[in-house]
């Protein structure tokens, strides 16, 4: 069920009109759905009722502290890529003792941060990274939690930039060498080795990749047992997309038929190779999480006729939503007030002067100045990826519940922006 519908002629979030929104808060305004939330969160953890397995909500997808604080209430865990995230996490009443930590850059600084809050583990991408936080964990007395992301080496069929299990992408340790790794690992006294993990890639509408890429972490465990490394979770990665609502696109895979699948093979492997001994079994979903519980809601400025396109130009642009202009991503651009005008087909653009400021090519609309717009299915990968570029400040950030907004982000003023900046003294 979509939390965005149409009432009376007008795009609602759950029970609250958009154009109301708008009214009160401004634009552009990322306004998300509770509900959505929430209900997306649910198909992970029904399908993991009664199992050992964690939740570990990818944050970089929507690091909203009010986001956190509600899947945290849920019993979500976090996949973390910076120290940055972490606070947030500790932030929003989250517990470090679920966090995970990825990433291929980890400094010395965030490793300490880390080690000084008991995060459940770190995903460790390299020996250079091994040896590193054998040497901090050292120097602080402790012991730390490792899991090696093994680059699987399996195509995820998704846009290059968001592929990351192929042997060309910088992420993970190559499969061919996990073993010797795992080697290394074991035998470095700070570290305690744990777990295996990995994340081929995002906005996968099929689950066959990564069931193949499971496959082959199955077998990586079953190789060290042998050689008396146990390790004790297993952790797949995030990765399962959305539909976005292009035509003709793929429908992406349900999240319970995923993870029914997934656990199948996991049943059947531990019942036949380990007297049927669970293993933990962790996710790290962001865009299944979040992507379609919001939209960038945005103004129409101009209707400008061209000579070859019509552009819709609008106050939301590529730093409120980097999307379009970094994968040449799709996204549904709905009106929030449904007309019976003819519509005519216009390219949705950004104020910004860059040519690669646009939003949504092609699209019909019936529109005019001053007319909503909402960009639909916004909510991974767009605030937490807005700039300040041309000095514009971020969007303000609404969770609806019901027929009630609360502004979880208020909105950036310009002085906000050079509030860190001085001149010369
Ligand atoms: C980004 C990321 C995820 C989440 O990916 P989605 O496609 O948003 O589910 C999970 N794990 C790691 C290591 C990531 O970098």
């Amino acid at each position: 069920m979509s939390h965005f519908s149409y009432q009376n002629g007008v795009l609602h979030a759950e029970n609250t009109a958009l154009d109301a929104i708008a009214a009160e808060f401004g634009t552009p305004t990322y306004v998300y759905s509770k509900a959505a939330l929430l209900s997306n969160f649910s198909a992970y953890a029904d399908a993991c009722q009664g199992r050992d397995a964690l939740v570990c909500y990818a944050m970089k997808a929507n690091s909203n502290l009010a986001i956190l604080d509600l899947l945290a209430r849920q019993g979500a865990g976090f996949d973390i890529v910076s120290s940055g995230e972490l606070l947030r996490v500790i932030a929003a009443g989250g517990d470090p003792g679920k966090v995970i930590f990825s990433g291929v850059g980890k400094s010395e600084e965030e490793m300490r941060l880390a080690l000084s809050h008991d995060i459940l583990c770190f995903n460790v991408e390299s020996i250079p990274e091994l040896h590193r936080l054998n040497q901090v964990a050292g120097a602080m007395g402790k012991q730390a939690p490792v899991s090696l992301r093994v680059n699987p080496n399996v195509d995820a069929k998704t846009h290059p930039y968001i592929a990351t299990g192929l042997k060309a992408n910088k992420f993970g340790v190559a499969f061919d060498d996990a073993l010797d790794t795992y080697r290394t690992a074991a035998q470095l006294p700070h570290l305690r080795v744990v777990g295996i993990d990995c994340h081929i890639g995002s906005q996968l509408l099929d689950d066959a990749p990564l069931l193949e890429a499971l496959d082959k972490l199955i077998d990586l465990i079953d190789m060290l047992a042998a050689e008396g490394i146990t390790l004790h979770h297993l952790d797949i990665g995030g990765g399962i997309g959305i539909a976005y609502g292009e035509e003709g696109e793929d429908e992406p895979v349900a999240v319970q038929d995923y993870l029914g699948r997934l656990f199948k093979r996991i049943d059947a492997w531990r019942l036949a190779r380990h007297n049927g001994a669970p293993i933990k079994v962790i996710f790290e979903p962001g865009r299944s999480i979040v992507g379609n519980i919001g939209v960038l809601l945005t103004r129409v400025e101009y209707i400008k006729p061209g000579e070859e396109k019509n552009f819709c130009v609008v106050d939301a642009a590529m730093n409120d939503l980097m999307r379009p202009a970094l994968y040449q991503a799709w996204m549904d651009v709905q009106a929030v007030k449904q007309d019976n005008g003819a519509p005519l087909c216009y390219d949705v653009v950004g104020p910004i002067c860059e040519s690669g400021d646009w939003l949504a090519r092609d699209r019909h609309l019936a529109v005019a100045s001053g007319d909503l717009l909402a960009i639909m299915a916004a909510g991974a990968y767009g605030m937490t990826m807005a700039s300040n570029y041309n000095t514009r400040g971020r969007p303000a950030e609404i969770i609806v519940d019901g027929e009630q907004c609360h502004l979880v982000r208020r909105r950036e003023l310009p002085a906000d922006l050079f509030a860190l900046e001085s001149t010369l003294k």
